[in-house]
């Protein structure tokens, strides 16, 4: 049993804990509570700062890696993703390969457990397989050619079905954005709804453009939005309304997106974007809405708390001796998340 020592414990579904131990045990959380009850193992000190789950990227790309920096000057959405489309096939696979890698160590650097991970390709489930991350893949079908439909959908079955992994990794089959089916339709998330495509298991990434009737539909569904603020404000596609999200009762989790529109896979700096956004937002939800609403949107049941039979995935970020306030320090711009992983 390895027991972790540090200034602050966040178990998430109850308040902060100072000067705590999580005592973990194959991989799974034995025991959590204050330093001076801690069940006898192999003590790791952390020291000062604050212990908490490991954060979950509901929303990436990985294999997109390859382009960070290249499509910067795009001006707004639509010449971003024309450039994407010309430019994501230049580079040769061993590239593409070794950003997807540094891609995949970076989110394990910065303390990401579990990502939420979109590809047309599935040509990383290696990468994701000797990683440490657990990892949700959604296997893209563009091209919903009624006419060719079941054809992409045949051959994407077989696909899965020829796919050996562990695990750690599941790949779903996902449909596209509605605007590539149509630029007409870039708003309307009505048709998503009348393609019987919206239910609990649905992630709608970005979710900017939503109205109140739309809020109160992907509630009614159980649909979760995942916010990706640095991405929207890198494509200037406006900002999705988080507090009328909220008060429709929508489940939320949070996600980088792809190298391709944001400089880091650091889900922090999404989750401090939101903090300055909308100030008004609780500390405490920012943190369970970065760890476990991604965990819940993902299916993870193990990941985004700290709790006696809870995975032992990790992040940390060391802090003052005297920090007296953890929250307030994780949103401060000083705290910088590792994970700590048994
Ligand atoms: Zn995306």
């Amino acid at each position: 049993m390895i027991v972790y020592r540090a200034g602050w414990v966040l178990p998430v579904d109850r308040p902060p804990l100072r000067d705590a131990c999580v005592a973990a045990d194959d991989g799974r959380v034995a025991w959590v509570g204050p330093a001076a009850e801690a069940p006898a193992g192999e003590a790791r000190d952390l020291g000062p700062g604050v212990l908490m789950p490991g954060l979950v990227n509901a929303h990436c790309h990985l294999e997109l890696s390859h382009l960070a920096g290249r499509l910067a000057a795009a001006a707004g959405f639509v010449d971003w993703v024309e450039r994407l489309v010309t430019t994501r096939g230049e580079d040769p696979m061993d590239t593409v390969r070794a950003r997807t890698a540094a891609a995949i160590e970076e989110l394990e650097r910065t303390g990401t457990v579990a990502v939420g991970d979109v590809s047309n390709a599935l040509a990383h489930l290696d990468l994701l397989e000797d990683s440490s991350l657990r990892a949700r893949v959604f296997f893209e079908l563009i091209g919903w050619d009624p006419a060719v439909a079941d054809r992409v959908l045949d051959a994407a079955h077989a696909r899965l079905g020829s796919l050996n992994l562990p695990d750690t990794i599941t790949v779903a089959l996902a449909a596209h954005a509605p605007h590539s089916v149509s630029p007409a339709l870039l708003t309307a998330l009505e048709f998503v709804h009348r393609l019987g495509l919206l239910h609990s298991g649905l992630l709608a990434a970005h979710g900017v453009q939503v109205d109140e009737a739309d809020c109160a539909l992907l509630a009614a569904r159980g649909a979760t939005v995942v916010l990706c603020p640095r991405s929207n404000r890198a494509l200037d596609v406006g900002l999705a309304p988080v507090p009328e999200l909220r008060a429709a009762g929508v489940r939320l989790a949070i996600g980088t997106d792809s190298l391709a529109s944001v400089p880091s896979l650091d889900l922090w700096e999404d989750v401090l974007a939101l903090h300055r956004a909308f100030p008004s937002l609780e500390p405490e939800w920012l943190v369970r809405t970065a760890t476990r609403g991604g965990a819940e949107a993902l299916g993870f049941p193990g990941l985004g708390q700290i709790a006696a039979g809870a995975e032992a995935a990790f992040a940390f970020t060391e802090g003052p001796p005297s920090l007296s306030d953890p929250l307030a320090f994780l949103l401060s711009g000083e705290a910088r998340l590792r994970g700590v992983r048994e």
